[in-house]
């Protein structure tokens, strides 16, 4: 078993998280069985509790986790599926080390950093490896080289390397290149000081990917070479992508990254066949067609928040030839200015989940908008409770109809609590989350999307559609085409006559993947692309 930790220099949201799942593409391209994992050295146990202002998404595995968003881009680039063992976070290392203290684990000892918290790190290692028995394991260590929560992890990574021998372990660190303009040269002082401090604590990096703007010239790659002690075939460059994050594992490639990881490790594999990965780079560059989807939200100004629903609609446009123009529209903007004025010119309109009351009406209005003038929608847990509050206000005329998440006293609460919720006090990892069952109901567009009948797909909610007013609704022509298998939860609903109206109370966007697009999402995308109120772009 071989081990690969990448650590991240000189500014944060470099992409860390990107290379670390295109160098898992190629290795698992060359036939290794692989697993990843991110460290995270925040104090929260798991980001579950924390604004998308403060972390962009939270990412949902099968067995519930809350997660780092990397890790959503660790399972659409690999095969892999993760489980909450493949994100540690400082919290999480903290809280077991003090429940072994006050269970008397460490009796008679000073419990302290070194070694108590390092071994706890070394051991999570260690135990994602016996239980997924890959070949390699790349480990991300989140945050800067030089801030102060993450030496731990970075202490934990070089002992780990020591006690694991020669040739097993292999170390990445990815750093920035600027490009400054008035000197009109790409610089390279803070990677060179950024690998000084993690020599300084006794980790001596192997690669050096390099993030730029601009190609690294054979002068550059020198002078990072002498100065980083790496040969100069391990200074990668890793340019900005001109089209789309998917390009990266190709460009890793023609750096010869993987052979060189390989060489480090020991590791014999073919080159890897990366046929169908150029097949999707193609799409994206020259699709047959095109589209604009609007997604209203209220995060929409930072890039981070809905990242899987964004990647899935991208990958929706593969699923079709189909190249997609996002526009964000802010909910609230549609409160100030109207729908009609805001969502003009879309293929699609698609509500994402959500929390919160700030952007709600916005968000109705829009559904109202996708319904009347038949334009595909595609709502998406908040988004499914948006288009059920929508039609039983307009269609079902019940007035004031609202989710008791939004107002509590509502006349007509077509959204309320879980019963599993009912009880719930305290916020972590406390929703409804993971991977459930949902049967689809025969002869509904989910079922013929799906082309099966029981599906699984991940949750991350408390409220749900109200049951106390199913027969009215499907009275109206409100379909219920997805329910829990027992009947009890509505998981998907539809409307008729609608070229496409669909939404789901999970979240599809978390198992969507470039090369597997959901089948929601391509669905969404085709309707989209043959809409009538479609403008050529
Ligand atoms: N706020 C809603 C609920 O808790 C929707 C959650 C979501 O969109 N993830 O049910």
């Amino acid at each position: 078993m071989k081990f690969i930790f990448v650590t991240g220099g000189v500014v944060s949201s470099l992409g860390k998280g990107l290379t670390a799942a295109a160098l898992g593409t190629l290795l698992e391209n060359r036939g290794f069985k692989i697993a990843l994992q991110k460290f995270d050295p925040y104090l929260n146990v798991d980001p579950g509790t924390m604004s998308p202002f403060q972390h962009g998404e939270v990412y949902v595995l099968d067995d519930g986790a809350e997660t780092d968003l990397d890790l959503g881009h660790y399972e659409r680039f690999t095969s892999v599926k993760l489980t909450r063992l493949n994100n540690l976070t400082s919290g999480q290392v903290y809280q077991t080390v003090l429940n072994n203290e006050r269970e008397g684990k460490y009796l008679g000892k000073t419990v302290q950093v070194i070694p108590h918290v390092t071994d706890e790190i070394k051991r999570r290692i260690h135990l994602l490896a016996e239980q997924t028995k890959a070949d390699v394991i790349i480990t991300e260590i989140g945050g800067t080289t030089g801030d102060i929560e993450g030496l731990p992890f970075l202490e934990a990574i070089r002992e780990f390397a020591l006690e694991a021998g020669a040739g097993r372990t292999c170390f990445i660190h990815v750093t920035y290149v600027p490009f400054i303009k008035a000197a009109g040269e790409l610089k390279t002082k803070p990677t060179q000081q950024s690998v000084a401090k993690l020599r300084e604590i006794g980790i001596a990096p192997q690669l050096i990917v390099c993030r730029c703007e601009k190609p690294l010239d054979k002068e550059l790659r020198q002078k990072i070479s002498l100065f980083c002690n790496v040969p100069v075939e391990a200074v990668i460059e890793e340019k900005d992508v001109d089209h789309s994050i998917y390009e990266v594992p190709l460009m890793l490639q023609r750096e010869r990254a993987d052979d060189l990881v390989c060489r480090l490790l020991h590791l014999d594999g073919p080159a890897p066949n990366m046929a169908h990965w150029q097949e999707i780079i193609r799409k994206l560059i020259a699709p047959q067609h095109r589209v604009r989807i609007g997604v209203v939200g209220k995060y929409i100004g930072l890039q981070d928040a809905y990242k899987s629903v964004y990647e899935a609609i991208i990958h929706g446009g593969v699923g079709n030839d189909c190249g997609v123009e996002i526009v964000r529209v802010d909910s609230e903007e549609i409160e100030k200015e109207g729908a009609e004025k805001m969502l003009q010119g879309f293929g699609g309109i698609l509500v994402p989940g959500g929390f919160g009351e700030r952007g709600i009406e916005g968000k109705i209005q829009a559904a109202r908008f996708a319904r009347e003038n038949k334009i595909p929608y595609l709502g998406l847990c908040l988004g499914m409770q948006i288009a059920t509050i929508e039609f039983a206000r307009n269609v079902l005329k019940l007035e004031k109809a609202h989710s008791t998440e939004f107002d509590p006293d509502t006349p007509h609460p077509v959204i309320a609590l879980l019963d599993g919720q009912k009880k719930v006090t305290k916020k972590g990892g406390t929703m409804r989350l993971g991977a459930q069952a949902c049967q689809l109901t025969i002869g509904t567009k989910a079922a013929q999307l799906y082309g099966s009948f029981v599906v699984n797909e991940r949750h991350r909610h408390r409220f749900e559609f109200n049951n106390h007013y199913r027969e009215r609704f499907e009275k109206a022509g409100f379909v219920f085409s997805g329910l829990s298998p027992d009947g009890k939860l509505v998981e998907v609903i539809e409307l008729k006559d609608h070229p496409f109206f669909v939404a789901s109370q999970f979240h599809p966007e978390f198992l969507s993947k470039p090369h597997q697009p959901h089948p929601l999402f391509r669905g969404f995308i085709a309707a989209a692309h043959q809409q009538i109120h479609h403008k050529p772009l």
